[in-house]
């Protein structure tokens, strides 16, 4: 606890006038809140004056340096410890081929990944499909891990931030979820807790994203690249399209089963172009190729040698995962009935209402209803069309996978995709821009 004795009262008063609050003013806030000494009410208060009234970058990194020391911090020697950070998105499962491209190119890779939150899915729910695997290691194992083998993942531990905790829980309820400083300060904390050098953020935009403009994307990943430096982290952002699912698959098996064969080299364009990019930025700014362009290079073979398949394959028997289901998908939990989703009439593909996807899969029990729910890792979808994409009437756009019990909720999943999800035109669409933007 830092020895100044602030008063409550001021404090909130000064942010809500929009005054800046100084780094010890935020320390005694921040410390008093997670010591149990602030009740709910004022954090509260505190919350939505920085919602209203903002905060600049120096406030953003005072904010996010308490809830850091709130928690344990890891440190890791050299310079090659490189994470990345997605903003969450439908069918966001690059991670899986991102780590094991960027570790086989000699990155030492920590990530601690995030549960499904909303809509989105979430890293470590969708690994969990694989019989065994383990995401509940400590922090001691985790370091171990990453030293003896340049490739760790986990979920959150009580460790790591335990201030961004109980303040995220506070936001989900106050409304103050979406404010950039608050999202910069809550990430930035737990990602710069793991040790890394240096991060590579993938900032999602679209009907599928938090952000929903390529401005607000743009915004957030200023804000993160700001708080970087002023960590002395090396940071890249990219800005890319989440209007319609990456890859082909939403579910968790399903998604694994995409990842893997896109490390086998047979994975679709969209999935294969990110988890490359985001990879080679891994690997330029680790240091271990001194232009972007040879880590690109560098990226591309480390798949096609099968070095990154092998890699994925250890970080699996390592974290005592059932390491054949590489070679046989059958070991996953695949639920057992196949619906298909028509074209309602000829045309082509205009829009998804992405976020109504990621819904719908939470309908099939492929997500969190509350907070005690169990995830169905068997159900899931397979996208046969893109934005852009030309279809004649009655073609299949989607599959859904499903128990042979859960006819009706199929049926009123069909229903639901024509009239919220889907949008059709008569005349030609242009598929959208996949990277928007590059932020460093
Ligand atoms: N993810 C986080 O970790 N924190 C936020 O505030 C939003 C998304």
């Amino acid at each position: 606890m830092t020895n100044e004795n602030f008063q409550v009262y001021p404090l909130i008063d000064k942010k809500k006038r929009g005054e800046r609050l100084t780094n010890k003013e935020i320390k005694w806030f921040i410390q008093s809140y997670t010591d149990g000494k602030l009740p709910d009410y004022q954090m509260s208060a505190m919350l939505m004056a920085m919602f209203i009234k903002g905060m600049d970058v120096s406030e953003t990194a005072y904010l996010t340096d308490a809830m850091l020391e709130s928690g344990k911090q890891l440190k890791f020697p050299g310079k090659n410890v490189i994470d990345k950070h997605s903003t969450g998105g439908i069918g966001d499962k690059a991670s899986f081929i991102l780590a094991p491209i960027a570790s086989a190119a000699g990155v030492k890779v920590p990530m601690i990944a995030g549960r499904g939150l909303g809509h989105t899915g979430g890293t470590v729910d969708k690994v969990e499909a694989i019989k065994g695997f383990s995401t509940a290691l400590d922090l001691d194992t985790f370091s171990q891990k990453l030293n003896k083998e340049g490739l760790v993942l986990i979920g959150q531990t009580p460790e790591i931030a335990p201030a961004d905790r109980l303040i995220y829980a506070l936001r989900d309820v106050t409304a103050t979820i979406d404010s950039i400083p608050l999202i910069t300060a809550s990430i930035m904390s737990k990602k710069l807790a793991e040790g890394a050098n240096g991060i590579v953020f993938d900032i999602k935009c679209g009907t599928g994203a938090f952000m929903r403009t390529p401005k607000d994307a743009r915004n957030l990943g200023k804000s993160l690249i700001a708080t970087s430096k002023r960590f002395k982290k090396k940071a890249v952002a990219l800005i890319t399209d989440m209007n319609q699912p990456l890859g082909n698959t939403v579910g968790h098996s399903h998604e694994i089963i995409e990842s893997i064969e896109t490390l086998k080299g047979n994975g679709p364009k969209d999935l294969t172009d990110i988890s490359i990019a985001l990879a080679a930025h891994m690997i330029h700014i680790a240091g271990v190729e001194k232009t972007f362009e040879k880590a690109h290079k560098k990226a591309l073979e480390m798949v096609s040698s099968g070095k990154a398949l092998e890699e994925f394959r250890k970080l699996l028997k390592s974290q005592d995962g059932d390491e054949r289901v590489i070679d046989d998908y059958s070991l996953l939990p695949l639920a057992s009935a196949e619906t298909q989703v028509l074209a309602p009439k000829a045309g082509f593909i205009k829009m998804f209402q992405n976020e109504q996807i990621g819904l719908l899969l939470i309908e099939l029990g492929g997500g969190r209803k509350t907070k005690a729910d169990l995830i169905d890792h068997s159900v899931g979808f397979t996208f046969h069309k893109k934005i852009g994409d030309k279809v004649k009437k009655g073609e299949p756009i989607f599959t859904i996978h499903h128990h042979p019990h859960q006819q009706p909720i199929v049926e009123k999943i069909k229903a639901q995709f024509v009239k919220e999800v889907l949008t059709m035109s008569s005349t030609k669409v242009k598929a959208p821009k996949l990277i928007i933007e590059k932020l460093s």
